[in-house]
């Protein structure tokens, strides 16, 4: 993979992927962590001189064309007032008008096209589609690490008709995730939760072959208590999965790998902000309840483990955090991972980020992923097409 600084890019037009899919509220855009992360890349190329035209997706549009809930024009003013400068939004990908937009660009300017996905040929990785958005510019570069799991038209076909070339945020996700891989310093604790075990079977599979110790919390642990014969109420539960589970579980054993599971939950009897609360050790669980949080002793025992390790990797929280009745055992493990000294400590996935935001921990963790799907296909070992595409160019 070769990366945007080995090739001059004075004067050239430079196509960027970026991941600009950040949450909108009435126009507003609501967090810039994505937009901010992308600036490496749309700065070395400014400061080279390159004429630059980002483009990302948004969201889910239908792909029938323009739709103003998922526009990127909230993300246009956002970038303008960060750069400094305006960056003009073009409304379509290809044609006499985002051509002239292009035309007018001068060395170190930017703009960015609307949202990819308003092309329903984005999503279908269309060669035509890629060969009209080639048509804009001289080279490609993918710095939109967040839909590199994608093998869409902005991402792999257009590989095959630009020269194309890696961004430093795409670079920096691959060796950061990459070296959790390769050479992890141990002990090395990873930290799985949220709701399915059936999303989740892959990555677990495949830490369990480097990590020493997982912990398992979520709506996912409960697939694993049941599967030993425990009593787990109403609590969220994927039957199909039980066996998957109980092979883990083997597979744990065999490797020698400490595999933690909640010792004991805070339950309710419905899934609400106002709802009762009572906690149970697992063994006790009473049939009318549901689990929705890891217990006070399962916390102390996750942040005791978390406490030893050298290498952490956190994917997913371990209860419904967004309820304060819930959200105990992911702020522990989250302060936990925060408090982490000298070890190096990698989140991932969405709400496992938000959490960290919500607790004003992110100047306390060592490497936030921007993309969750992405970098939990890249630790099962998965490829991503967006890399494999890079690779093979
Ligand atoms: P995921 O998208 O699979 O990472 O799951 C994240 C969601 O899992 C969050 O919205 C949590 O509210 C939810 N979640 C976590 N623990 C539980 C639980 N014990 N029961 C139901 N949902 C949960």
């Amino acid at each position: 993979m070769q990366r945007i600084d080995s090739v001059d890019v004075k004067g050239k037009r430079v196509l960027v992927r970026v991941d600009f899919n950040v949450p909108i509220s009435e126009g507003t855009v609501c967090d810039d962590t994505r937009i901010r992360a992308a600036l490496p890349t749309i700065d070395y190329l400014r400061e080279n001189g390159a004429r630059i035209i980002l483009m990302s997706h948004l969201g889910r549009p239908k792909g029938e064309g323009f739709e103003e809930e998922y526009s990127l024009a909230p993300v246009a003013r956002v970038l303008s007032r960060i750069l400094g400068e305006n960056v003009a939004l073009a409304s379509e990908h290809s044609g006499p008008e985002v051509e002239g937009l292009v035309a007018a660009l001068g060395e170190g300017g930017v703009l960015l096209l609307e949202n990819l996905r308003f092309d329903a040929r984005e999503k279908k990785n269309s060669a035509e589609f890629a060969g009209e958005l080639a048509k804009l510019a001289d080279l490609y570069v993918d710095d939109a690490f967040g839909a590199a799991h994608r093998a869409h038209a902005s991402v792999e076909a257009i590989t095959h008709v630009l020269p194309s070339y890696a961004g430093f945020l795409l670079n920096l996700e691959i060796t950061t995730l990459g070296a959790l891989l390769e050479a992890p310093e141990r002990p090395f604790v990873a930290i799985l939760g949220g709701s399915k075990v059936s999303d989740k079977i892959k990555i677990i599979d495949a830490l369990l072959e480097r990590v020493d110790t997982l912990l398992i919390g979520g709506g996912m642990c409960f697939t694993f208590l049941k599967a030993q014969g425990l009593e787990i109420g109403k609590s969220l539960c994927e039957d199909d999965w039980q066996e998957g589970a109980l092979q883990l579980l083997d597979k744990a054993a065999s490797r020698g790998v400490q595999l933690l599971l909640p010792i004991d939950v805070v339950a309710a009897e419905y899934f609400g902000e106002d709802a009762p609360t009572k906690v149970f050790a697992t063994d006790e669980m009473d049939a009318s309840m549901m689990g929705l949080d890891i217990g006070p002793a399962s916390a102390e025992l996750f942040a005791r483990a978390i406490g030893q390790a050298k290498t952490v990797f956190w994917n997913g929280p371990m209860g419904v955090f967004e309820m304060k009745p819930f959200e105990a055992g992911t702020k522990t493990v989250a302060k936990a991972v925060a408090g982490l000294k000298d070890a190096t400590t990698v989140v991932g996935g969405g709400d496992s980020v938000a959490a960290i935001k919500v607790y004003n921990l992110e100047d306390q963790i060592g490497f936030i992923s921007t993309g969750g799907g992405a970098s939990m296909q890249l630790l099962e070992g998965t490829p991503l097409p967006g890399v494999e595409a890079l690779n093979t160019n």
